[in-house]
């Protein structure tokens, strides 16, 4: 495995992959690699040549409260996972690099990112939108991957490729969890043990919520409700639950089609997301 840190040194690999025509992968992720990781890389060796993973902690998409500073890392973990895999080149990339003091341009998007996760993370997703432009820039993939668990992320960045005319196709990866339905995350290292026994209930109340509507409920208050009920007497505060149309993330009246239901809850001060997409027809 390659291990590039400076950028002209990344671009230039990218050049060579361009010009040699072999096809790139690429999984953007913030380190702590765990399993979901994992399998988007799997997914990307499927389907490209070559597999690049870049790691950056990307100090413009977290709130001046949020946890930037004690974000999980670790470096040498990673690494040696990211070998046993076999990825082709890693990418880390220094902040300082990235963002030099007389950095100016950030992407925006004009809608989607005020609702779920944008509603309570102002400028969370320009913060994401620009790293993710920048990262393509760099890396020039053909393909990118990207997990489920986070669907407004991919969501954002859909539209970001398809308004900015950027040539790379978005790859939707499923969740993947625990045996216990915990959907994997870098932040589950915050919580301890007992936090993760109760952080267990977001996922429960997915599944309960599916089990529902594949049962015949349509109405989005019934189904929110069910899931307020049970996830409130595990979690320490709710930010969302919400039931939206997947294909335009607007509301809908009445559980028909593609949807995707979303919740967001903290453990302590651990914010964790969870979300399952429904087709019902
Ligand atoms: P992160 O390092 O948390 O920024 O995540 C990097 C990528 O991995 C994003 O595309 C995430 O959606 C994806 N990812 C994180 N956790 C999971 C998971 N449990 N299952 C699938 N994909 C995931």
């Amino acid at each position: 495995m390659k291990i590039i840190r400076s950028i002209k040194k990344m671009h230039e690999c990218s050049s060579v992959f361009r010009n040699r025509r072999v096809s790139v992968g690429f999984v953007p992720t913030m380190g702590f690699i765990h399993e979901g990781h994992l399998r988007l890389i799997r997914q990307a060796q499927k389907e490209c040549n070559k597999v690049v993973v870049s790691i950056f902690v990307n100090p413009i998409q977290f709130g001046k409260s949020e946890d930037y500073s004690r974000y999980p890392r670790n470096e040498r973990r990673d690494i040696a996972l990211l070998k046993k895999e076999k990825v082709d080149v890693l990418f880390m990339p220094t902040a300082r690099a990235m963002y030099p003091p007389d950095f100016s341009c950030y992407v925006r998007s004009m809608n989607f990112t005020d609702i779920l996760c944008g509603a309570s993370r102002p400028r969370h997703f320009d913060g994401v939108m620009t790293v993710v432009c920048k990262l393509f820039s760099i890396v020039q993939p053909d393909r990118a991957f990207f997990g489920q668990k986070d669907y407004q992320q991919y969501f954002v960045l859909q539209r970001m490729v398809v308004d900015l005319n950027i040539p790379t196709k978005l790859v939707l990866c499923p969740i993947v969890r625990d045996k216990n339905g915990l959907a994997l995350s870098s932040r589950n290292e915050y919580l301890s043990e007992e936090g993760r026994i109760r952080a267990r209930s977001l996922s429960a109340s997915l599944f309960f919520a599916r089990k529902v509507i594949k049962e015949g409920e349509k109405k989005p208050a019934v189904v929110t409700s069910l899931i307020k009920r049970i996830i409130e007497e595990h979690v320490d505060a709710i930010d969302y639950i919400a039931i939206l149309n997947a294909k335009t993330l607007g509301p809908v009246k009445c559980i028909k089609g593609k949807v995707v239901i979303a919740i967001a809850a903290y453990i302590g001060k651990t914010r964790l997301i969870d979300n399952v997409i429904i087709n019902r027809y």
